[in-house]
C-alpha cells in the first residue's frame, strides 16, 4: 500500500473495548478498571484469555475472552481490530519485561495504529480515554480506505 487514502467510519456509542495486560500489569489493570466499573458496564468488554477471566470475576460483568495472549490471543484481538469489531484498546503491556510473544504485542500496537483506534497503555492515559465525552456518543473519525486500495490495484 504505497499512497493510503482515508475513509470515515461510524464509532458506536457502545464501545468495543478490548483490555490486555501482561502478568505484571494484571493487579494494575484490574485495580483501575474496579475503579471504572460504572463505566465499563455500560460497554461491551473483550480481553485475552487470562486478562478476560480475571475482568469477568473482578467486575462481575461479562468479558468476551480470546485464548491467553501468549497463545495467540493478541493476534485475535488484532484481526478484530483489523474487521474493525473493536473500537478502544486498552494495553497494560509491561515496559520492563520482554515477552515471549513480543512480535504479536507489536502487531497489536501497530494494527490499532493503522485503524486509529483509541489505545491506551497505562492507567493515566486509559483514565483520560473513559474521561472523553466521545465515550458515551457515536461519532465519525477516519480510517483507511481499503476499497479505494482495491479499486486501486485492477
Ligand atoms: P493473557 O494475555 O491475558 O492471556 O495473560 C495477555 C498477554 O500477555 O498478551
Amino acid at each position: 500500500m504505497s499512497r493510503i487514502s482515508f475513509t470515515t467510519a461510524a464509532m458506536p456509542a457502545r464501545k468495543r473495548i478490548a483490555l490486555v495486560a501482561h502478568d505484571h500489569c494484571k493487579a494494575f489493570l484490574l485495580d483501575w478498571a474496579e475503579r471504572q466499573r460504572e463505566r465499563l458496564a455500560r460497554h461491551h468488554l473483550l480481553a485475552t484469555g487470562t486478562t478476560g477471566l480475571l475482568l469477568g470475576k473482578r467486575l462481575e460483568q461479562p468479558v468476551e475472552s480470546m485464548i491467553s495472549g501468549p497463545l495467540g490471543g493478541d493476534q485475535q484481538l488484532g484481526a478484530r481490530i483489523a474487521e474493525r469489531q473493536v473500537d478502544i484498546l486498552v494495553f497494560f503491556w509491561d515496559p520492563f519485561e520482554p515477552q515471549p510473544h513480543d512480535p504479536d504485542v507489536k502487531a497489536l500496537l501497530r494494527v490499532a495504529a493503522v485503524w486509529n483506534i483509541p489505545v491506551a497503555c497505562n492507567e493515566s492515559s486509559a483514565d483520560y480515554l473513559l474521561g472523553s465525552a466521545l465515550l458515551e456518543q457515536a461519532h465519525e473519525y477516519r480510517i483507511p480506505d481499503y476499497a479505494s486500495y482495491l479499486a486501486s490495484r485492477q
